[in-house]
């Protein structure tokens, strides 16, 4: 280990709604920066260019913030070992790859995707997990030579040692070995000049000088490949502290199709970023019954990486309900409180764009809050019976609906008033439904009632994560309506 100040960083990808997982390695790191007087960095691993859009990354950055996670290098702001955003590297990382091969520790494959398929499905049938073969480990360098040339597509693989183990420490797991037969011989290189994950991480946290990789343990099985990596290129490799996945209550890995995983939704519900932080930091300190109420600073304080928490990170909304309940009582002031809600209720001016839509359709004022009020709303308490009286639908016919429709949306890459009606547009004419009948359930699940703002802007304006979980609570509304309905008639 590094004896000067640690250099940590979080490296998401954005693919995708900031995700709360994101904040608890996120918070992990900066809570060891501040702890040892290090820097804390933030790295945009965009890599996946199918995958990563410049929304996203926006919103990753402002979901970070939000959580008072400030970086001190990162791509907004610069610092001494940019750029930070992997796709504006894409130049670093080819000598590291042509040293690798250079030294006979990399490969050329030329194996087509439809090879590959092939491969895999009867590694499947056979019951063996899927792994390159090494066919192309076998070619000569005269005929690697000549298929380059000959403008072949390929991709640089990394060799594996043929027996064996790896075996390293883990800040967090302790010792731990893992077989090379059970390494994959890693794509370094994709056939488009991009490198993988694997490799531009390994090279930008060796360039970036981070002395400390702390993130999910979904990425353990990957640590030989990158201490190969490391050891081929003659670097040393940082120290790894792999933290346990957070997880539902039922044990499985939180994933937003059973629970809303995205730091915006937490946000528009009302929760505090230092309750969400106070929550999170929970998960690596050991704390008495009775102490749990803490700011960063004293996260900081109580933080230990030596000491962490053993308790599996369970995503447990009702404490998160339960500090942040505490935190509005007992950590604001009266001014403070006003100011927050205040905040929470402008949130990407939702309230204001709510009223804007609503002024047509008012006759007096004091109709503005059962109109808008579902724009703010954390639960609209839907049962089945909010889906009565639709014209030519019952609850099946609505469930249906609600079920082609979370999908399509799950699809869109804008989240627009725009984007959403031409999706469903599209939808309808696809399902053979006129669009008018679909709206009414949707208007329904998004609001409570059928009489509301207009459908897309509301929508937009909800956002896709609460969107998302509104959908959800229709379906199990629905479905629970029809089960019990089912049950009667039995
Ligand atoms: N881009 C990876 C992710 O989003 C980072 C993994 C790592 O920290 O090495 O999970």
């Amino acid at each position: 280990m590094a004896n000067s100040a640690p250099r940590v960083r979080i490296a998401p990808s954005p693919t995708g709604e900031p995700h709360v997982g994101t904040a608890y390695i996120a918070l992990f790191n900066y809570l060891f920066a501040k702890k040892h007087g290090g820097t804390f960095v933030l790295r945009i691993e965009d890599t996946d260019a199918t995958r990563s859009t410049a929304e996203y990354e926006q919103k990753v950055l402002d979901a970070l913030k939000w959580c008072g996670l400030e970086w001190s290098e990162g791509p907004d702001i610069g610092g001494g070992y940019g750029p930070y955003r992997q796709s504006e590297r894409k130049h670093i990382y080819r000598p590291y790859v042509d040293r690798i091969v250079q030294n006979g520790h990399g490969f050329h494959c030329f194996c087509t995707p439809q090879r590959l398929d092939e491969m895999r499905a009867e590694q499947r049938a056979a019951g063996k997990p899927p792994k390159y073969d090494g066919r192309c480990l076998s070619l000569t360098a005269e005929e690697v030579t000549s298929r380059v040339e000959a403008g072949e597509p390929h991709v640089i693989r990394l060799k594996i040692p043929a027996e064996g183990s790896c075996k390293f420490t883990d800040g967090v797991y302790g010792e731990v070995e893992i077989p090379w037969d059970a390494v994959d011989m890693q794509v370094l290189l994709k056939a488009d000049g991009m490198p993988t994950y694997h490799m531009a991480n390994v090279v930008d946290d060796h360039l970036m000088k981070i002395t400390h990789v702390a993130r999910g343990e979904e990425w353990l099985a990957s640590v030989p490949k990158h201490i190969l990596i490391y050891q081929y290129l003659d670097l040393e490799p940082p120290v790894f502290m792999h933290l346990s996945l957070m997880r539902n209550a039922d044990k499985s890995k939180l994933s937003k199709r059973k629970n809303p995983t995205s730091i915006p939704y937490y946000a528009s519900l009302g929760y505090l970023p230092e309750a969400l932080m106070n929550f999170l930091g929970l998960f690596f300190i050991q704390i008495a019954e009775g102490e749990e109420l803490l700011d960063m600073d004293e996260l900081i304080t109580q933080f230990d990486p030596e000491n962490l928490s053993k308790a599996g990170a369970i995503f447990d909304i009702q404490k998160l309900d339960w500090l942040n309940g505490r935190w509005l009582r007992e950590k604001l002031g009266e001014e403070e409180f006003l100011a927050r809600v205040q905040d929470w209720a402008m949130q990407g001016d939702r309230l204001m764009s709510g009223l804007k839509l609503a002024q047509t359709r008012v006759q007096k004022f004091g109709e503005l809050p059962d109109l808008t009020g579902f724009l703010l709303k954390s639960d609209l308490g839907l049962k089945a019976a909010h889906f009565d009286g639709l014209k030519k639908l019952d609850h099946a016919a609505c469930l249906e609906i609600i079920r082609e429709v979370a999908p399509a949306l799950e699809a869109l890459p804008d989240w627009t008033a725009e984007a959403i009606e031409s999706a469903l547009r599209e939808l309808a004419e696809s399902s053979g439904r006129k669009l008018r009948i679909m709206l009414p359930p949707l208007f329904v699940a998004m609001s409570g009632s059928a009489r509301s703002l207009p459908l897309f802007d509301s929508m937009a304006i909800l956002g896709r994560a609460m969107v998302r979980q509104r959908l959800k609570q229709a379906d199990i509304a629905l479905k629970a309506g029809i089960d019990a309905a089912q049950a009667n008639n039995g």
